[in-house]
C-alpha cells in the first residue's frame, strides 16, 4: 500500500472493452532480433479486465460514425496544400485505411492535433491520423532504431540504449547522487510533488540546488518517461506501457498536485492520456510555470532581475504544439513571466489554432532527420519574417531542436525564469550539445544514423 493509498488501479477508472481486440504489435530490439509482444505485458500488468484502461487504439479516440467527411481537417493544415475536393477525397481514403492515401498523408503531417479545432463535429481526426502511423509501424514490422533511440524508459524490454540515457552518461559524481535521490517515491504531504522529466534530468544539479524550487520535492528516476515521444510516433502499446510504469512509480508517492516541469509530460497527462487511454487521475496537474505565476501572485516570489533592454525588445515568443491546447489561462501565464523576466516577446505569424512545428513532428513519421529539416521550415519562414534574434521557447524540445536548427538565440524560458526569480545557473540548457559529446552518445548516433538518414 502507498503512502496516500493510490494505486495504479484506482488511477484506472474505465471499464473495459473486454479483450485485447487487435493483433499484438511485435517489436524487435536488442542485438538477437527478439521479439516483444507489449500486449501481452500490459496484459499480464492488468490482469483483471475489469481494471484494464478503456481505449485500446488512437481509433477509440476518433468518433469515427459522426464523422461528416466534410474534409476541413486537412484542408486547413499548414503542411498540407489540398483542394476541397483533394480534401473530401484524401479523407474518405484515409478512413478507410488507403494505404498510398494515407502514407502521403502522413508524410506530411507533423501530428500537431491541430485539425482537431477545424472539424465542425468535433471527431478527433488526430486521432485518425495517430491509427494511420500506427498501421505504418505496423506495416514497417519493427520499430525504426532512430524512433526507438529517442524513447526513454524500455531498456528492461531489450530496447538497450537510447538518448536520455546517453546524455545522463556524463553526469558528474553529485548529479548522479541527485537522481539516485530523485528516484526514492517522495511523500509530499498535502504539499506539491515536482515530476522531473527526462529532459528535465538531463542537468538536475541547477533543479536540485534553486532556491526558488525549495520548497517542492523532486521526483523521477532515470528511466521514469511519460510515454509521449512513443504515442506520438504511433507506437500506442509503447505508450500506454511507459505511462502504466510512471502511473506504478508515482502510486509510490503522496502529494496533492502535479507539478510538470515539461510541457510533453503535461500534454500526456493532462491531455493524452485521458483522451487516447481513457485515463483519469485523483489529482490536479499543472504545469512549472503555473506554480511560479501561482507563487508570484501570491508574494512567495519575487522578480529580481530582468533580461537586457537589447535582448527584450529584440525577442520571439517560440510557442510548443501543447500551448493552445492548454487554454487562455495557461497561455495567460506564459505571457505574463515572458513580461516579468522582461520579454517583450511579438507573435509569429503562425500561432494559435495554426502553430507551427519547431521540426521535431516530423522526426515522429520515420524518424528522419530530413523530415525535422523539412518540418521546421514554416517555422523558420515565420523567424525570418519577424526579425527578431532572440527565440524564446518554454519547452525543452523546441528550445532543443530551435537551438540546434533555426539560427538566431535560443533562450529557455525556465531557466531564465529561475535566474530572474534569483537562482544561479550553473550548467545552462545550452550545454546541452556539449553534454551529447560523449563515447556513448556518438557510438550510438552511428548505429542508428542508417534509420535517422536513409
Ligand atoms: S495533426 Fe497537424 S499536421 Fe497532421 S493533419 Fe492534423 S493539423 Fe495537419
Ligand atoms: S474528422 Fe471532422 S473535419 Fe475531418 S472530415 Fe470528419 S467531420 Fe470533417
Amino acid at each position: 500500500m502507498t503512502a496516500n493509498s493510490i494505486t495504479r488501479r484506482k488511477f484506472i477508472k474505465q471499464g473495459i472493452v473486454g479483450t485485447l481486440a487487435v493483433a499484438p504489435i511485435t517489436l524487435t530490439h536488442g542485438c538477437a532480433g527478439a521479439k516483444l509482444d507489449l500486449k501481452k505485458e500490459m496484459a499480464d500488468l492488468d490482469e483483471n479486465p475489469a481494471t484494464r484502461a478503456k481505449n485500446q487504439s488512437y481509433m477509440d479516440a476518433y468518433d469515427f460514425d459522426n464523422c461528416l467527411e466534410c474534409g476541413e481537417c486537412l484542408q486547413g493544415c499548414i503542411y498540407k496544400d489540398l483542394t476541397e475536393d483533394q480534401a473530401i477525397e484524401n479523407i474518405k481514403k484515409m478512413r478507410e485505411g488507403d494505404v498510398a492515401v494515407c502514407e502521403e498523408m502522413l508524410d506530411q503531417c507533423v501530428f500537431c492535433y491541430n485539425c482537431n479545432y477545424r472539424c465542425p463535429v468535433d471527431a478527433n481526426p488526430a486521432a485518425l491520423m495517430f491509427e494511420r502511423l500506427r498501421d505504418r509501424r505496423e506495416r514497417e514490422g519493427s520499430v525504426p532504431s532512430s524512433l526507438r533511440y529517442a524513447i526513454n524508459g524500455m531498456e528492461n524490454k531489450g530496447w538497450g540504449y537510447n538518448l536520455f540515457r546517453d546524455l545522463y552518461t556524463d553526469h558528474s559524481e553529485e548529479e548522479e547522487e541527485i537522481i539516485a535521490g530523485w528516484s526514492e517515491p517522495k511523500d509530499c504531504g498535502d504539499g506539491d510533488l515536482l515530476w522531473c522529466s527526462c529532459a528535465g534530468r538531463v542537468f538536475p544539479y541547477d533543479i536540485e540546488h534553486s532556491h526558488v524550487l525549495a520548497d517542492l520535492k523532486k521526483f523521477g528516476g532515470k528511466s521514469d518517461c511519460c510515454g509521449l515521444a512513443a504515442f506520438r510516433s504511433g507506437l500506442f502499446d509503447v505508450g500506454r506501457f511507459l505511462t502504466n510504469n510512471l502511473i506504478d512509480r508515482l502510486s509510490e508517492c503522496k502529494f496533492n498536485r502535479l507539478v510538470v516541469m515539461c510541457g510533453s509530460c503535461q500534454d500526456m497527462f493532462q491531455l493524452a492520456m485521458p483522451e487516447y487511454f481513457g485515463q483519469e487521475f485523483p489529482f490536479k496537474i499543472i504545469s512549472v510555470y503555473q506554480y511560479l505565476d501561482e507563487q508570484i501572485q501570491n508574494g512567495k516570489l519575487a522578480i529580481k532581475r530582468q533580461v537586457p533592454v537589447d535582448e527584450r525588445q529584440d525577442a520571439c515568443i517560440f510557442h510548443s504544439c501543447f500551448g493552445h491546447k492548454f487554454g487562455d489561462e495557461y497561455l495567460a501565464c506564459i505571457k505574463r513571466l515572458y513580461e516579468g523576466v522582461g520579454f517583450d516577446c511579438v507573435e509569429l505569424e503562425h500561432h494559435g489554432e495554426d502553430n507551427a512545428c519547431c521540426g521535431m513532428g516530423g522526426f515522429y513519421r520515420s524518424g528522419s532527420l530530413w523530415d525535422i529539416l523539412e518540418v521546421k521550415g514554416v517555422k523558420k519562414e515565420d523567424l525570418k519574417k519577424s526579425e527578431k534574434e532572440n527565440i524564446v521557447a518554454y519547452c525543452y524540445g523546441c528550445f532543443t531542436i530551435s537551438r540546434l536548427f533555426q539560427g538566431g538565440t535560443t533562450h529557455f524560458l525556465l531557466e531564465k525564469l529561475l535566474w530572474a526569480l534569483g537562482d544561479e545557473i550553473k550548467y545552462p540548457m545550452s550545454g546541452i550539445l556539449g553534454r551529447s559529446m560523449n563515447f556513448s552518445n556518438l557510438w550510438h548516433m552511428t548505429k542508428i544514423s542508417p534509420s535517422a538518414l536513409f
